[in-house]
């Protein structure tokens, strides 16, 4: 095939297949390239005939057997494997050399992570063009389904055709605006479908993008636009959540009125939902009050205007970089995670596909902001890598009231459903009603990422939410690791309410213990780390390698270290016991907070549970715990006695709570997640100094807590 026409890799490479030999890839004792004992477990044969012919993955995985003996392939050769996982994509130039990577920061060569370097692709022709040059129907296909913050506002479908025209054109208004592969552009977007667009518009002509999530202040975005060089600005007029606008255009102003950002040179503004006239919230009457720079600021629609819509996707290297994002912040400054194109591609198309069973005609919806990792990959990336069609909710779970999320699945029909635990603790804390009123007969996958799930929001998404039907898939993985990376298989295996069961192809868990820094044999709990590397993890940290390897790759040289503590049970199945700094040392017992959390949130008054440790010269530390309680419960003494009994209970009598400290709130990032960091501060006490607070999401609740607490009176 000539070097300019795109044509599905298998066609246009020599191909190395191994012959096609029926034999069976399980493991024989010969094998001894497994060292890692949990590896060994998940490989060992439990069938001798051949349950997977190895020149193709197969579309989905059915069982335990044929995920063990694709697992066994993936660590065994992950050349091979991560050569016929690219196999799923359309490349201008099938890479030839798939693995390149170097975990050991004492090599001379150091932490250097590269995949499929000599491939060169495009992130959305795979996204959007090819899947119409294959089949031409496609056109018509709805790729995404637009459900305004509003309910009654109508609905708005986009096709594969539509969204692949809007992509282009806007490419092309970027271009115009100078924009150039490699420069960065920070995008300042809710969630609509116009910020789908601008990424993939990036991605066409090889522009990075840097997505900041639209609840962050002035201060916050004027760092993230700094701290990426970006001299261009993607935003809307107003965003609009829970009945309430936003001025984001206003916002980015102030940002830019500050010094740091005196380099931005264009402000491509998009109406919010333009064109869309049904729309009862449509901002026109704010729009009027918006200041305006002339020669910096340019609304997109009438720019959209001037450009035609022809654009060639831009021949990207496989490592060239695709976008940025910040981390959280849950623990720390947040950090500029760098992912790249054809490693990151390759792995959430993947993991897309078999973490979530996902058929053709399904309706997909996951409830994650694009401006965090899950948005990326789970929202936009994966996705539509996979032709799927997906709902971009542009609101929040409880407006105009707790049943939105279930309304949303009855109205779009939606098969698969992908959420976090923050918003399925505060939905359950409702009566069940405003869940089991509306039909949701169409889910058949339950997804939960972010946190981990506690046992009993589990049980309850999978027996209310789910009619017990349908499979609960906790996704653990980060922003760092670009995809999923323990997660049940949906219907491969039994679940067990609370652990992500496996691993993922190619990701190898090794536990290691806090103190001593030596690996553990599972069974066992430890620090999480992942043995060697995978085509989705992040490849840096924008303009700050040191730093990278410092987080990632110190702790325990030659492994990338995750944070978070695992518990690996003697089936093999993984349990995220929460952050490594969450785990308590109490008269010489280990005990990880998130199995407190779980206790305290079983009992029927608590909704949500945050517990984190304090000195105590006795002890060593001392256990505090922040309660929230359910609507109608008041706290008493009685409460509080019935909760640490139920902890003892649960754990154990070495578990004994010493502060249970009520709350109406929890601090929170802005993507929900507890900042425990914070909590620690409040209770040790050290007050004067909580560390960066910029990404919580409601800091008056800060002030409230240390008010209230016996160890700061
Ligand atoms: P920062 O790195 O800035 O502190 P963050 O870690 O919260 O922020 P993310 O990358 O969004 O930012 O979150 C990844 C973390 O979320 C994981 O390290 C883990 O602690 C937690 N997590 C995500 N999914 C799960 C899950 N299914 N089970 C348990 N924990 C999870
Ligand atoms: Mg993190």
């Amino acid at each position: 095939a000539s070097s300019s026409t795109l044509v599905k890799n298998s066609t246009n490479h020599n191909a190395i297949h191994q012959p096609v030999t029926q034999r069976s890839i399980l493991l024989s004792s010969t094998n001894n390239y497994l060292s890692n004992p949990l590896v060994t477990r998940l490989c060992r044969a439990t069938s001798t005939h051949s349950i997977w012919n190895e020149t193709a993955l197969p579309d989905k995985i059915k069982t335990l057997d044929e995920y063990k003996a694709i697992y066994a392939l993936s660590i065994k050769d992950p050349n091979r494997f991560w050569k016929m996982a690219a196999e799923c994509l359309d490349w201008y130039q099938f890479p030839t050399k798939i693995k390149n990577t170097e975990f050991d920061y004492r090599t001379s060569r150091g932490v250097d992570i590269k995949w499929y370097e000599d491939g060169i692709i495009n992130v959305c022709y795979n996204c959007l063009d090819r899947h119409i040059h294959h089949d031409h129907s496609i056109a018509q296909q709805v790729a995404l389904i637009f459900e305004p913050d509003t309910p009654t506002e109508s609905r708005h479908h986009i096709t594969y055709a539509e969204l692949l025209r809007d992509v282009k054109k806007f490419a092309n208004v970027l271009k115009k605006h100078g924009v150039k592969k490699g420069d960065r552009v920070t995008l300042y977007m809710p969630m609509v479908i116009e910020a789908c667009v601008a990424m993939l518009a990036c991605a066409r002509i090889g522009a990075v993008h840097s997505v900041i999530f639209g609840g962050f202040s002035p201060n916050n975005i004027a760092e993230r636009i700094s701290g990426c060089d970006s001299t261009v600005i993607i935003t809307t007029d107003f965003g609009v959540r829970g009945g309430k606008s936003s001025p984001l255009k206003t916002k980015i102003d102030q940002a830019l009125a500050l010094k740091q950002c005196s380099n931005v040179k264009t402000v491509l503004v998009f109406e919010r939902n333009h064109g869309m006239t049904e729309l009862k919230d449509d901002c026109s009457h704010l729009r009027k009050t918006l200041e305006w720079t002339d020669g910096r600021d340019f609304w997109v629609h009438k720019e959209m205007e001037t450009v035609n819509d022809k654009c060639e996707p831009e021949r990207m290297n496989a490592e060239d970089p695709l976008f940025i994002l910040y981390t959280s912040g849950s623990t720390g400054t947040p950090k500029g995670i760098v992912h790249t194109t054809g490693g990151y591609l390759t792995y959430t198309s993947l993991t897309f596909k078999y973490s979530f069973d996902y058929n053709p005609g399904d309706v997909y919806m996951c409830t994650a902001d694009i401006g965090w990792i899950t948005g990326h990959s789970y929202v936009v990336y994966g996705p539509l890598a996979n032709r799927a069609t997906t709902v971009i909710f542009e609101g929040i779970p409880t407006y105009p009231d707790v049943s939105r999320y279930w309304n949303i699945i009855d109205k779009h029909e939606v098969n698969i459903f992908y959420t976090a635990p923050t918003a399925i603790r505060s939905l359950m804390q409702h009566d069940d009603a405003y869940v089991t009123k509306t039909n949701r007969q169409s889910l058949r996958i339950l997804g939960s990422v972010g946190e981990p799930i506690n046992p009993e929001a589990w049980k309850w998404y999978h027996s209310v939410v789910g009619d017990n039907r349908c499979p609960i898939i906790d996704t653990w993985w980060q922003t760092e690791t670009g995809g999923i990376m323990i997660s049940p298989i949906p219907n491969a295996w039994e679940l067990e309410p609370g652990s992500a069961t496996f691993p993922f192809f190619g990701i190898q868990t090794q536990l290691f213990d806090q103190t001593t820094k030596k690996p553990l044999k599972p069974p066992n709990h430890g620090e999480l780390c992942i043995a060697d590397s995978w085509p989705g993890q992040a490849r840096s940290l924008y303009r700050n390698h040191e730093r990278f390897v410092d987080v990632y790759f110190k702790t325990y040289p030659g492994y990338y270290f995750t944070g978070d503590g695992c518990e690996i049970k003697p089936n093999g199945y993984h349990w995220i016991t929460g952050r490594v700094d969450d785990v308590l040392v109490i008269s010489g017992h280990n005990i990880g907070t998130a199995e407190v959390e779980a206790a305290l949130e079983e009992h029927t008054s608590v909704t949500e549970a945050a517990v984190v440790g304090y000195p105590d010269p006795k002890k060593n530390q001392g256990m505090y715990c922040f309660v929230t309680l359910k609507g109608n419960v008041k706290p008493s003494e009685e409460l509080r006695k019935e909760l640490i009994r139920s902890v003892r209970d649960s754990i154990g009598a070495h578990v004994y709570p010493d502060v249970i400290h009520f709350t109406s709130n929890l601090p929170k990032t802005r993507s929900g997640k507890i900042m425990r960091r914070i909590l620690r501060k409040i209770v040790e006490p050290d007050t004067s100094n909580l560390g960066d607070t910029s990404t919580l999401n409601d800091p008056t609740i800060v002030e409230e807590l240390i008010k209230n607490s016996p160890r700061t009176k």
